[in-house]
């Protein structure tokens, strides 16, 4: 009689923070399709597993392989507000001290990888680390593990993010100079960065300040795993990957993307009904998704601005003000997600003193208002949405593209600088509006870029960008096709290495 097949235990590290869980969510799904015999466990903070708990249990066919371990957490201790365990919410001062308190977990890791090791012994196959979490390589190392590290970035963002906080390129320390414009080790020369990419804490970096004492060391560590995992498709980024690759000196695998099946059909654009997507984050949105899709229903074809700055990143209250006079003078229809400006809680109560006096009414119909949080995906996926301002956060760049949806680009944190020049400079399908919390802009250059974005006209920068995306999108969804597909062989290769 043949043997079922030994199901074989993989552990799940994601960084705290909702750009990182739920691709991390979406990849264990994604090893579950693959290979049936797989018992995947997630490992985080109690709030952050309590996230993922309700995610999973919202989904339309919820898995009862994926498991969840909560390891002890107390934010107080590390200096932040009382129950932070997410980048979510937090003020991005408070930020270094999450990265920081990350950490802390690898006592209560290394105790729980000891207790699973003990019980199912070899069958124990790997550790997927966020590369964020290097120490789990440590961990992995000493149980005789194998450690794998998986960016939720792109290739091109992973590889200059890594680079840059590795060699601070810009910097000339001993001479106390920054530069301007500056190549970065392991991209070609001619490649040019701009001071202006990065984020304010990386430009003043000096290899001993807070935010080099946490990246140097993870990075290392992911360095020294056994290969790494990428959100990305191999087809759309073959200047990233060759750089990644020629940066990591590991085997990369790119399985991406990380999204619901439903996004991957091959007809972008297509109307979502409502609750098809389901609530992957387990937070609650501003606004339902069925009255979102019904206000969508009511606009034209690709008419429509998406404007979203991601989980945890806010613009000033200035900007978000010239903004708002920018849609207006735009005159065309949008969905606003608001977080409150820099300086206030984020957690906080929306108030309309942060928009233009009479902004609501003047904008009645033709624009909605989200607080918060909004039903991204379902929004992607409907054919009225025709253009995405976006912070650029590699998640929110592979749901746009994938639904063939041109970016308008206001980096403001981590690699979205890097990932915004690889969409202009590589993708030809994003135009940069601004970058950070300082950069001034007016209601004319935003009213103006909105223009050239969402133009229906033939033959101007708009259409391109809209041809180009459409190609990135086909590219992204033939990537999962069962038994063609580049990410879907990639995923089989991965679990062929580590299922010997
Ligand atoms: N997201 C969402 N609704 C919102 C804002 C964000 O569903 O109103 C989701 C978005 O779809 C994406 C994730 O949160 O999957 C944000 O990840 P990303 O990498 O774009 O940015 P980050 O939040 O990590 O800066």
């Amino acid at each position: 009689m043949e043997q079922a097949p030994q199901t074989k235990h993989i552990i799940m590290l994601p960084f705290m923070g909702q750009g990182h869980i739920i691709p991390f969510l979406e990849l264990a799904y994604n090893m579950l399709h693959h290979n049936h015999n797989l018992n995947i466990t997630i490992v985080n903070t109690p709030l952050n597993i309590n996230y993922l708990r309700s995610a999973i249990a919202n989904r339309p066919s919820p898995s009862s392989q994926i498991h969840l371990k909560p390891l002890p957490f107390n934010s107080t201790d590390h200096g932040l507000p009382p129950n932070s365990e997410n980048t979510d919410g937090l003020p991005l001062t408070q930020i270094i001290k999450l990265f920081h308190s990350s950490a802390s977990l690898e006592p209560a890791f290394r105790l729980f990888i000891d207790e699973v090791v003990s019980s199912v012994g070899n069958s124990m196959v790997c550790i997927i680390s966020d590369v964020f979490m290097g120490w789990a390589n440590n961990v992995a190392k000493s149980f005789g593990v194998f450690n794998y590290t998986f960016t939720t970035g792109g290739a091109y963002g992973t590889a200059a993010y890594c680079s840059i906080w590795m060699n601070l390129p810009h910097r000339d320390l001993a001479n106390g100079e920054t530069y301007d414009e500056f190549a970065v080790p392991s991209f070609p020369e001619s490649c040019r960065f701009s001071i202006t990419q990065l984020h304010q804490f990386l430009r003043a970096a000096d290899g001993n300040d807070e935010w080099s004492r946490f990246f140097k060391p993870q990075i290392s560590l992911s360095l020294e795993s056994s290969g790494w995992l990428c959100n990305t498709v191999e087809e759309i980024e073959p200047f990233g990957l060759e750089v990644l690759r020629n940066y990591v000196k590991l085997p990369v695998w790119c399985i991406g993307p990380l999204l619901p099946s439903i996004m991957l059909k091959n007809n972008s654009g297509l109307d979502t009904n409502p609750g098809v997507i389901g609530e992957r984050t387990g937070k609650k949105p501003g606004i339902e998704a069925e009255k979102c899709i019904e206000w969508l229903d009511s606009h034209p074809i690709g008419s429509v601005l998406y404007i979203s700055f991601g989980s945890q990143n806010t613009i000033s209250e200035m900007q978000m003000m010239e903004l708002a006079k920018g849609l207006e003078e735009s005159k065309k229809p949008f969905i606003w997600v608001i977080r409150p400006p820099v300086g206030f809680d984020l957690k906080g109560e929306f108030r309309f003193e942060w928009l233009p006096a009479g902004f609501k009414d003047r904008i009645g119909k033709r624009g909605l208002i989200v607080h918060n949080w909004a039903p991204q995906l379902e929004i992607l996926c409907h054919r009225s949405t025709g253009a995405f301002l976006s912070h650029c956060g590699w998640n929110s760049v592979m749901e746009g593209l994938s639904q063939g949806v041109p970016l308008i680009g206001w980096p403001l944190a981590a690699e979205q600088g890097y990932n915004s020049k690889m969409l202009v400079e590589e993708m030809g399908v994003c135009v940069v509006l601004a970058r950070g919390v300082h950069s001034r802009i007016t209601k004319e250059e935003a009213s103006r870029v909105i223009n050239v974005v969402l133009d229906e006209r033939e033959g101007g920068k708009g259409e391109d960008m809209r041809k180009k995306a459409k190609e990135i999108g086909e590219l992204i969804r033939a990537s999962v096709e069962i038994n063609k597909g580049s990410s879907f062989k990639a995923m089989n290769d991965f679990l062929t290495t580590i299922i010997k």
